[in-house]
């Protein structure tokens, strides 16, 4: 009986795939760079070979971080950031853009997550979570766009959140700045041609976020619930798969979230 003949290469020719070449380094601005995803996307995107400048207020963090980053042969330079101060955001973008000549990316990140209901009229917190969730988003698109404009290219990522796509109870404002994250982020997509724009939304993921909320109850639920969080690695890969797209390729909408959260 014959045999049948060992399995050998498949009958059609499969396309030959391109080498990968590696992406060229970019200069890229990170805000919240002082803990949680912003750090470990500085982390990520400078283990890449890419610039990073690292904004923040807590400036010992970001001192820390670059000593981190500068030991494993990383380029990396730190900078104090107030989102919610538009000159401070442009003398951040001018100073990167001074050393380095060019402003490739922005990654705006910072935010802060002081949930509580409506009811408890936490007026402050909302303004503050508008301050810095949505206009120091837009402070950030004000001081890079001229530059990308005038250089015909450029990148901006928005960190909204799952948030940006549902709404929860003790989540209303909060959810309000990401879903408008969004928005803006589609309107300015659709106004360019020459940059790329690029919004992800992380779910339940490992950070500093929970110390903004001062409802203890709230606090000690979201926490426990944060023990389905994934690293914040897993954002900082997203930011690098999305910057480290051919430039005709744009990324525009990511969500990572856990696998087991509903
Ligand atoms: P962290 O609290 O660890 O990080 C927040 C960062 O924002 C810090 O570096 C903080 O730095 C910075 N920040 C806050 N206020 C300002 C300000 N006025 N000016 C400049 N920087 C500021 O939390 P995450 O890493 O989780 O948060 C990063 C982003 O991810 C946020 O936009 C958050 O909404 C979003 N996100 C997080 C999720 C999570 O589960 N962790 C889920 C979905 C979205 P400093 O205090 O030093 O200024």
């Amino acid at each position: 009986m014959p045999t049948r003949p060992a399995q050998s290469a498949p009958a059609t020719p499969s396309t030959p795939v391109a080498p990968l070449t590696p992406p060229a380094p970019k200069v890229v601005l990170i805000t919240g760079a002082s803990s949680g995803i912003g750090a470990a996307t500085a982390r990520r995107l400078a283990a890449a070979g890419h610039h990073v400048v690292l904004g923040a207020r807590r400036t010992d963090r970001l001192t820390a971080l670059a000593q981190e980053i500068e030991a494993r042969a990383g380029s990396v330079f730190p900078h104090v950031l107030d989102v919610t101060d538009q000159a401070g955001v442009r003398s951040f973008v001018a100073a990167a853009h001074d050393r380095y000549g060019r402003v490739d990316v922005l990654v705006n990140n910072a935010g802060v997550m002081p949930l509580s209901r409506l009811d408890a009229l936490r007026v402050d917190e909302w303004n503050r979570m508008i301050d810095v969730n949505l206009r120091g988003v837009l402070h950030g698109i004000a001081a890079v766009l001229p530059l990308m404009r005038a250089q015909r290219r450029g990148h901006i990522v928005n960190i909204s959140s799952v948030s940006g796509l549902r709404v929860d109870p003790t989540a209303a404002v909060y959810s309000a700045t990401k879903h408008a994250v969004r928005a803006l982020s589609e309107g300015l997509r659709q106004e360019s041609r020459e940059l790329r724009v690029t919004v992800i939304s992380p779910g339940l993921t490992r950070s500093e976020l929970t110390a903004s909320i001062g409802d203890s109850g709230i606090k000690d639920a979201v926490e426990t619930q944060m023990s389905i969080a994934i690293p914040a690695t897993a954002i900082g890969e997203a930011v690098r798969y999305a910057i480290d797209q051919p430039a005709d390729v744009d990324v525009n909408e990511l969500v990572v979230r856990p696998t087991v959260q509903g």
